[in-house]
């Protein structure tokens, strides 16, 4: 098996499809104007399926699309298909922030999606437009209604100070209602989230807090795998789960890496650098030749970002806005979160 410097094994990749969105996410894209990457340097289904089958054959096991929005890049099922078809991958993920889900999500479950995941920080249409600059909350709750109650769905809301803690427990009321498991996730100071401070962060014990204050006594569960989220259980069997990357960051056991999609390869959601996989593919690499590439790259691999950024003493967003703009594979929403 493939490791790193850390022991940890390469078995989670992410693939951003689209650098492009359809929100203006206060913690993801603060800013009016962003640089795109060029259309003729988003990798093909078929160069995606190529790098697939590379990262495959040295350990990757789950695959998960990410984006930007992964559902405004054209012909998506086709891709979840695609990658459905192949054998050794124990699970296909999305991530989407549901404005397009009730055209799409069906189509993507009947192709094999296995894990669908909606973003959805509040239930409330006013807060809605201002922490996203676009006033559609009722199209994210109809993409919801269309694939309410399909297995291993889950919420995924980024908790912020003075923004949406009083409705952190209406969120996991919400999630029971359409058969969605809530995760929340602590707000990072990564890519795009150049107005981060810490105090706008919601950290672990105080979610607990604020959601126990309003659905009554929380129960922490075993971690089954060594995924992310704590998960907790309320009275009535609901269960919830805390990503806590900022308060007690989990790098020490994190398999992922990330996909631009321009075929950009990052090791880490904080690294400033990346490996390009686009540009040997298509000048003829073999697949033993990327296979090398991703295999050196693996094995040096060090980051600890998140680890490395709660050690500092003083901190701020990692990323100006000013280094933000010239480099866009900085950006959380070019990386895919
Ligand atoms: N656009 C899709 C969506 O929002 O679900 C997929 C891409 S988005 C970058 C993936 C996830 O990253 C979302 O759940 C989003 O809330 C999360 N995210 C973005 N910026 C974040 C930040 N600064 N801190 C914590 N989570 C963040
Ligand atoms: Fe929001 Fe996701 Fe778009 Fe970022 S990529 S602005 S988190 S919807
Ligand atoms: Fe993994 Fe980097 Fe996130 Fe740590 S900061 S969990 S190493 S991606």
């Amino acid at each position: 098996m493939l490791t790193d410097v850390h022991q940890r094994p390469l078995r989670n990749l992410r693939l951003s499809v689209t650098d492009r969105c359809n929100l203006r996410c206060s913690y993801c894209m603060p800013e009016e104007e962003y640089i795109w990457l060029q259309r003729e340097d988003l990798l093909s289904f078929e160069e995606l399926g190529t790098l697939v089958d590379v990262f495959m054959g040295l350990g990757v096991e789950k695959l998960r699309l990410t984006g930007g929005e992964p559902l405004l890049r054209r012909d998506l099922p086709d891709l979840v298909a695609a990658l459905a078809a192949r054998e050794g991958l124990r699970e296909i993920a999305l991530t989407t922030n549901g404005l397009r889900l009730a055209e799409a999500g069906p189509a993507l479950l009947a192709a094999g999606l296995g894990r669908l995941t909606v973003s959805l920080d509040t239930l409330r249409p006013e807060r809605f437009k201002v922490l996203t600059r676009r006033d559609d909350l009722q199209s994210v709750l109809a993409g919801l209604r269309a694939v309410a109650h399909s297995p291993r769905l889950k919420l995924n809301a980024v908790a912020l100070r003075g923004v949406n803690e009083d409705e952190l427990g209406d969120l996991v009321r919400f999630g029971r209602e359409i058969g969605a498991e809530v995760r929340f996730i602590e707000y990072m100071d990564v890519g795009g989230a150049n107005r981060w401070t810490p105090d706008s962060v919601v950290c672990r014990d105080r979610i607990l807090e604020l959601v126990g204050a309003q659905l009554g006594p929380i129960e922490a569960l075993e971690a089954d795998d060594p995924a992310p989220a704590g998960r907790y259980r309320l009275a009535d069997g609901t269960v919830f789960g805390i990503v806590a990357s900022v308060s007690a960051p989990f790098c020490s056991s994190c398999d992922r890496s990330r996909l631009t999609a321009d075929g950009q390869w990052f090791r880490c959601l904080y690294a400033l650098e990346g490996t390009d996989l686009r540009g040997p593919l298509r000048g003829g690499a073999s697949r033993a030749e990327l296979e090398a590439l991703v295999t050196a790259g693996w094995t040096a691999r060090a980051d600890r970002g998140a680890e490395e950024r709660k050690a500092l003493a003083r901190r701020d967003g990692s990323l100006t806005a000013e280094a933000g703009r010239d480099d866009p594979h900085l950006q959380m929403h070019t990386r895919g979160g």
